[in-house]
């Protein structure tokens, strides 16, 4: 999938309407059309990398830039733990279809707002 076609770019293009959640030079946040749970936001970079397995070590900066995001998203939405670990939300990467990976370019979902089991589905 190229720039051109890929639906996460067009987002971030503007192409395609978004909700925002957050925005900087190096990422876009918004709320997924499809939320399986109250607080469901993507972070995505601006610029397009297919997934984890085509990250360069150039990148490294950038992926740890997505999780101060969501963790300033999470705080602001209020799905944060509090000082009992109380609340609380899960971050995730699906990588490749095995793991439910639909779009192929790289999104950390940041899910809260309910209880979670574990192992996931
Ligand atoms: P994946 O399954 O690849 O890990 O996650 C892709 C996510 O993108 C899904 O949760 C899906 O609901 C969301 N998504 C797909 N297309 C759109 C769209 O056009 N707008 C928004 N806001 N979310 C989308
Ligand atoms: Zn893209």
């Amino acid at each position: 999938m190229q720039e051109r076609d890929c639906i996460f770019c067009k987002i971030v293009r503007g192409e395609i309407p978004s909700k925002k959640v957050y925005e900087d030079d190096q990422v876009y946040a918004f709320h997924d059309i499809n939320p399986v749970a109250p607080v469901h936001v993507l972070i995505i970079p601006k610029k397009h990398i297919f997934g984890i397995q085509h990250l360069e070590p150039e990148d490294e900066c950038l992926v740890g830039h997505m999780f101060t995001v969501a963790r300033e998203i999470a705080q602001e939405l209020g799905v944060a733990p509090d000082e009992e670990l109380n609340g609380g939300y899960r971050l995730v990467f699906n990588v490749g279809k095995d793991a439910g990976q639909t779009v192929f370019h790289l999104h950390l979902h940041l899910i809260g707002g309910r209880s979670m089991g574990w192992p996931p589905g």
